[in-house]
């Protein structure tokens, strides 16, 4: 596998008075060029401080306790000093953030936003310029108009589309996308999921998703990661977590998605809230939750183990099934 970014033991931790939250623990993936990946979980599992991790930049009080990340099977970049960091970050790797549309400044035509990043990496005005008036006609997007446009002159589902095709200004080789959809609506959001399709095939790049809701990115992922409480809890192909999951916690989240047509009284939304990250045992963080939780659940930590299906589960119903994961 060609790959082009690798995960280990991450764990990050959020220091509160005397207490400390461990919002990412021991979280390992990896992903391949050209490959399609979904951190998919609740509010609060933990998916966007990841993702800020992978560019060193956790937040405030947020400390990362242990862990590597590696690009292009290069050293440690945790490690890195800024300037090497910062190569590695904004100009193979680049990130679209949650509600990306406001990121833009509203002050500034686009064409002067496109210049400002030309400018930060040390690459030609012009050159930029004729990037992005391809990158958004791509984007089924008027290029002279976006150009010349201030963002409120833009709808909702047109500046995420400018917003993406600024994330591919430099070339990257890796697109970070924290819930690159979700202030959009069903029509849009379906538009720039089939644009992002489109551009992953045409460059051969790879795209992370970060997101609560697994329906909408299912078409556009070829593996997803469902975390719980800060940890990973099952990974599998997409096809096999949608159609057949066996963590109970993403069968949960798989059977509270509403049909388009048909009988809503299949819908089995999770019970309870997501748990407390101060309030954690040592047992499986699910238990409170769990339909089919075991003496053992609260106490033991399940691993995580390798399923014939193909999938891997932590959850002591499959204790006797499967080869332990080492991270
Ligand atoms: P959402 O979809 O709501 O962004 P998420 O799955 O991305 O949720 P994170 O934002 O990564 O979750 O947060 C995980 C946990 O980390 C939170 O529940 C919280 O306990 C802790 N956390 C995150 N940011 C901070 C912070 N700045 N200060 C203190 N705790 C934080
Ligand atoms: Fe449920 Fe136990 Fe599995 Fe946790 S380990 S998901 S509590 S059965």
């Amino acid at each position: 596998m060609n790959e082009v970014l690798s995960v280990r033991g991450l764990t990050i931790v959020f220091p509160m008075g005397h207490r400390t939250i461990r919002a990412v623990d021991n979280v390992s993936f990896s992903i391949a060029k050209g490959e399609s990946i979904a951190l998919v979980g609740e509010s609060g599992s933990g998916k966007s401080t990841i993702a800020f991790a992978l560019f060193n930049n956790v937040p405030q009080p947020g400390i990362i306790e242990s862990g590597e990340i590696r690009y292009f099977q290069g050293g440690n970049f945790l490690e890195m000093g800024q300037a090497s960091q910062r190569q590695v970050f904004w100009e193979k790797v680049s990130m679209v953030f949650q509600a990306a549309q406001n990121t833009l400044n509203p002050l500034l035509r686009i064409r002067r936003q496109v210049e400002d990043i030309a400018q930060a990496h040390h690459v030609n005005k012009k050159v930029a310029i004729d990037k992005a008036r391809e990158l958004l006609s791509t984007m089924y997007l008027d290029p002279t108009r976006v150009l010349d446009a201030y963002p409120h002159e833009l709808s909702g589902g047109m500046k995420q589309r400018v917003s993406i095709a600024l994330a591919l200004l430099l070339d990257p080789e890796i697109i970070v996308l924290d819930e690159p959809t979700t202030a959009l609506d069903v029509i849009s959001q379906a538009s720039v999921l089939k644009i992002l399709n489109e551009i992953r095939r045409q460059r051969n790049i790879s795209l992370i998703f970060i997101t609560h809701d697994i329906s909408v990115i299912s078409q556009v992922v070829d593996r997803v990661l469902v975390m719980y409480a800060g940890s990973v809890v099952e990974s599998g192909l997409v096809q096999k977590i949608v159609r057949d999951p066996s963590h109970p916690y993403a069968k949960g989240l798989i059977g509270s998605i509403p049909p388009l047509v048909g009988d809503l009284s299949d819908v089995h939304g999770l019970r309870g809230n997501p748990v407390n990250l101060l309030s954690l045992s040592g047992g499986c963080p699910f238990a409170d939750r769990c339909p089919d939780v075991m003496t053992r659940c609260r106490t033991d930590r399940p691993l995580m183990r390798q399923l014939s299906t193909g999938n891997a589960v932590a959850c002591h119903l499959y204790d006797a099934e499967g080869e332990e994961v080492r991270t």
